[in-house]
């Protein structure tokens, strides 16, 4: 697929293997998934009866909404456009797709290669930007499925309530990563600030770890550790290997946001090429402009904390993330960071939850509503509408229905 893809010129801002294992792998195994799962998740579920419907049936059946608008983001636009859709055929949807236009390269691939593979009456793909995007919206449908930012979410759920239908609301946020003292810095370092968490696609993920909680003497280890990986072990020293921002206007968003803070790594730029090289900020304060809004790039502030207390007030100050990270070896600290609010939690590592099709996807409060992966997408497309079949050869039970309602039969 990525010779495809790159035919279309796709990998200007992320290179051929993070295309390969962040967006294709992914939409080929949801596919898999729900070839091998479909009969089982499109069956009636049967539910616990009572003694009222003891001989009757009682089940769940999920049925198809009918027509779904599936629009997407720009970062990683096949998997959050393609995921969603395999569940809404497997739901025996009808979907049109609506790629994100800031990634046009990708919106014009899907235009032309979908429609060698899909039904284009059922499946069409649309494209356009904003206005075209706020056309659709006016339209009737049985269920908006979005991925971008939250204030365009509200938009989405605005323009979706004038039709009472329902919406799944995939967003972003400031997703926090806490660096207990006693964890394995080096594993930390690896697993998160750098190659895996937050640098990977350039910092442009939405569950990328968005800043870095820690003890003043954990941020000196860190940084060191970050530094060692970075510049020995993963992209080399000219980090030739480095995806692109994905237009200068985030470009320029990104450099602004770093104004006023210190950089400690990297900090090399060239605007011309939308290159960022992957940065730390260190001794960070919780009022700077970096802090003010969702970073979005390859910018990793480090804040200090005198420790789990007063990273959890400072997480429970903000709005609900997207995920939270914690990285230790204390099971007590981990239960501690566990006792918080966000779409997921993550446990010494990175990212890795969302590889795993059976823990449901998706944020809670400003990080969305809604969820979705695997069977979690087939439901979230589905309805599920309750059955309950009577059997008419118990009447005579039934007459402990009818008037007169005696105390005799409320006792019984
Ligand atoms: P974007 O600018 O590509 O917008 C997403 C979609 O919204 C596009 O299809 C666009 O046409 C449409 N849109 C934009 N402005 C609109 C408007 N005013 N009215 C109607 N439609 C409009 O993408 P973005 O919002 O920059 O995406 C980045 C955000 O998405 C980040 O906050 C990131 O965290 C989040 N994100 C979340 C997930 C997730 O799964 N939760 C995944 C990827 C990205």
């Amino acid at each position: 697929q990525c010779i495809v893809l790159n035919s279309y010129n796709l990998l200007t801002f992320k290179n051929e293997r993070c295309t390969e294992l962040f967006e294709t792998l992914g939409c080929e195994g949801e596919i898999r998934l729900a070839l091998q799962h479909l009969s089982d998740w499109a069956a009636p579920r049967p539910v616990e009866k009572t003694l009222m419907t003891l001989v009757d049936q009682a089940y769940v059946q999920p049925q198809p909404l009918g027509l779904v608008l599936i629009i997407g983001a720009w970062n990683y636009p096949w998997a959050v456009t393609l995921q969603p859709l395999v569940g809404a055929i497997a739901a025996g949807n009808a979907a049109i797709i609506k790629p994100s236009e800031v990634s046009s390269h990708s919106a014009r691939a899907m235009e032309e290669l979908l429609p060698l593979y899909l039904d284009t009456d059922l499946y069409p793909v649309v494209t356009g930007g904003v206005s075209e995007t706020q056309e659709l919206l006016r339209q009737r449908w049985d269920h908006v499925f979005y991925t971008g930012s939250s204030s365009v979410g509200r938009l989405v759920m605005e323009a979706a309530a004038a039709h009472l239908t329902p919406v799944t609301l995939e967003l972003g946020g400031k997703s926090p990563c806490y660096i207990h003292s006693d964890c394995n810095i080096r594993v930390a370092a690896r697993y998160g600030p750098d190659h895996v968490g937050k640098f990977v696609n350039c910092g442009q993920t939405c569950i990328s770890p968005d800043y870095v909680l820690c003890e003043p003497s954990v941020q000196s280890r860190l940084l060191e550790e970050v530094r060692e990986a970075r510049l020995k072990h993963f992209y080399g020293i000219s980090f030739e290997d480095y995806g692109r921002i994905i237009n200068q206007r985030h470009f320029r968003r990104i450099m602004g946001l770093m104004e006023g803070s210190t950089v400690a790594l990297g900090g090399d730029c060239d605007e011309a090429d939308c290159y960022i090289g992957p940065t730390v900020l260190k001794d960070v304060s919780a009022d700077s402009k970096v802090m003010k809004e969702e970073i979005f790039g390859p910018v990793l502030p480090i804040i200090s904390v005198s420790g789990v207390d007063q990273a959890i007030q400072f997480i429970s100050d903000r709005e609900k993330p997207l995920v939270i990270y914690v990285f230790t070896e204390d099971k007590k600290v981990g239960l501690m960071i566990a006792d918080t609010s966000s779409g997921a939690l993550l446990a010494n590592d990175c990212l890795v939850h969302f590889t795993v099709s059976t823990l449901p996807f998706g944020g809670v409060g400003h990080s969305g509503m809604g969820c979705y992966k695997g069977k979690h997408t087939f439901d979230q497309l589905s309805h599920l509408r309750s059955c309950l079949i009577k059997s008419s050869s118990l009447e005579s039970v039934n007459s402990l229905r009818y008037p007169p309602h005696t105390q005799r039969k409320i006792n019984w």
